[in-house]
């Protein structure tokens, strides 16, 4: 099918989602091209969940503009859009007198970024804030703007939000060739037919120069930089931490890090290493020994039989090592979200805004004038008092069907996840929406029976359900027939 739009946004994770939000409050026509079957499949899915407080990038670079505009923004977000985070600040710690002198550093450089609120505590107060921290630390940089979230839910909330105000998000639409025409319109030739747009937005992750290529404009590219992690059970919180935990940085990252999670399992990690591919985020016995060691820095006696499970994400380093952000210099009308590392979740509502403005001035745009702010609400039964959760289960018997027993979420949660705007099409996508699966089983008990709601829900046979990637299907044909 051909399609026709003023704005095309290529790329459903945190950056181009938050850019589709900011463009569907103006009068343009939007359409988003994700390639997988749901949103947040990629770098957005593993990372380490933090609104940094911007005091890491070099002041001046585009980097650190971004990153104290977003953090900034995301306090007035939170509201509106009901936002899972937590501003639990964070502590970055010394443990020798060399690292005591780079979190000085850090101090005046995050000023010089304009982060508000910096101290130096010392290893008394900082292990009197977190218990279970190492007697090495000396002293230790705290920042209180900055906070743990939920990125897969942050993804999705500006999803819906775009397409409570008219955007389209397509999935499985991969985008396989530009053709520019003219210096005017650009053709998009997806899985899903082609699309004729005056804007294009390339927010694509660690395809982003494979992108730019497709329309001609080879001025930069991408190095995949893996980061690993293991993920802790809710039950070892407090042998471990309540915040966010940094070690002096290194040359090429944060460091290992021991960090909370919204929903109170902890993790460590990411380590950094660069690779080749940019779709390899299987962990490795070497990672997992070397995060063990870096976190053990931090806290001494770490849990490990309460690791639940590990994972990898993949950074999108550019050849700057900062982000680029702003109208191709080669193709008039293209937009490049690029080089989008850490600290892009933190900065993707800064970066929507900028993008959002250069492109609405460009086309002439205007903000609508009934724009709608948030997204429709989502009942969390786990949340609810028992007076609350009687009234929806009276409602609505679903909710009072637990499907996941690790997180209690409900057969009426999964359902909303999937029937609301932009809805979970995947097992994966029911579990970022939702936490089912999350749990210490990790899907074990609820796995089948997501499935089973995800084929009635979505009509469609059990074996053309999927459980995050493209080919991803679970079963055979023969065992429930269907799938071509
Ligand atoms: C180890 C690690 C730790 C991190 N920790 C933090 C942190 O604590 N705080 C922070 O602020 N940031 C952090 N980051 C950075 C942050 O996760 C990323 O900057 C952010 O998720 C990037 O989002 P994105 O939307 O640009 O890219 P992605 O989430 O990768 O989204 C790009 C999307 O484009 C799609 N796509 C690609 N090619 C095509 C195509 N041809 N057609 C259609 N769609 C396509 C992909 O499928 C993907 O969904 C971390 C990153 C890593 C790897």
């Amino acid at each position: 099918m051909e399609r026709k739009a003023d704005v095309v946004v290529i790329g459903g994770g945190i950056t181009g989602t938050a850019i589709l939000a900011a463009l569907a409050r103006y009068d343009l026509s939007c359409v988003l091209v994700e390639k997988e079957p749901d949103i947040a499949a990629g770098t957005t899915k593993a990372n380490s969940a933090i609104l940094h407080a911007g005091f890491d990038a070099p002041t001046g670079s585009v980097k650190a503009k971004m990153n104290v505009e977003g953090n900034r923004l995301y306090h007035k977000l939170q509201d509106e859009l009901d936002l899972d985070i937590q501003w639990t600040g964070s502590l970055v710690c010394a443990t020798t007198e060399e690292e005591e002198a780079q979190i000085k550093e850090l101090k005046a450089r995050g000023e010089a970024n304009g982060v508000p609120g910096l101290e130096i505590w010392d290893g008394n107060k900082v292990r009197e804030k977190e218990p279970n921290l190492s007697s090495a630390i000396r002293s230790a940089l705290w920042a209180p703007t900055a906070g743990i979230c939920w990125p897969f839910g942050m993804a999705a909330a500006f999803a819906e939000n775009a397409a409570e105000n008219g955007a389209e998000i397509l999935r499985d639409a991969e985008v396989k060739g530009i053709r520019v025409e003219g210096d005017k319109t650009f053709t998009l030739e997806t899985t899903q037919g082609e699309i004729h747009a005056r804007f294009v937005v390339n927010a694509a992750g660690v395809y982003v120069d494979k992108i730019a290529a497709l329309a001609g404009d080879k001025s930069f590219s991408i190095k995949p930089r893996k980061g690993e992690y293991v993920l802790f059970d809710k039950t070892a919180q407090d042998k471990l931490v309540k915040g966010i935990i940094f070690p002096a940085p290194t040359k090429n990252s944060k460091g290992i890090l021991v960090c909370a999670t919204t929903h109170g399992n902890t993790f460590i990690g990411p380590n950094a290493q660069e690779q080749d591919s940019r779709d390899d985020t299987a962990v490795t016995t070497a990672g997992m020994d070397e995060i063990i060691a870096g976190a053990k820095k931090l806290v001494p006696e770490l849990p490990m039989g309460a690791a639940i499970t590990e994972f990898a994400g993949i950074r999108a380093v550019s050849d700057t090592n900062d982000f680029i952000i702003g109208e191709s210099k080669t193709a008039k009308g293209l937009y490049h979200a690029a080089g989008i590392q850490s600290p892009g979740l933190t900065s993707a509502p800064a970066i929507a805004r900028q993008l959002a403005g250069e492109i609405a001035k460009a086309a002439g745009a205007k903000e609508k004038p009934n724009v709608k702010k948030g997204r429709p609400p989502q009942p969390i039964f786990r949340e609810l008092s028992a007076e609350e959760q009687a009234a929806l289960i009276k409602k609505d018997a679903r909710y009072g069907r637990v499907i996941c027993r690790c997180e209690t979420i409900t057969e009426g949660e999964i359902v909303d996840a999937i029937q609301r705007p932009c809805g979970a099409r995947t097992v994966d996508g029911v579990k970022r929406r939702t936490r089912a699966g999350m749990g210490r089983c990790q899907g074990g008990f609820c796995g089948p029976r997501v499935i089973e709601i995800l084929s009635r829900e979505l009509k469609i046979p059990v074996p053309k359900v999927r459980k995050d990637g493209t080919d991803s299907y679970m079963y055979e044909e023969k065992l429930g027939g269907g799938r071509k």
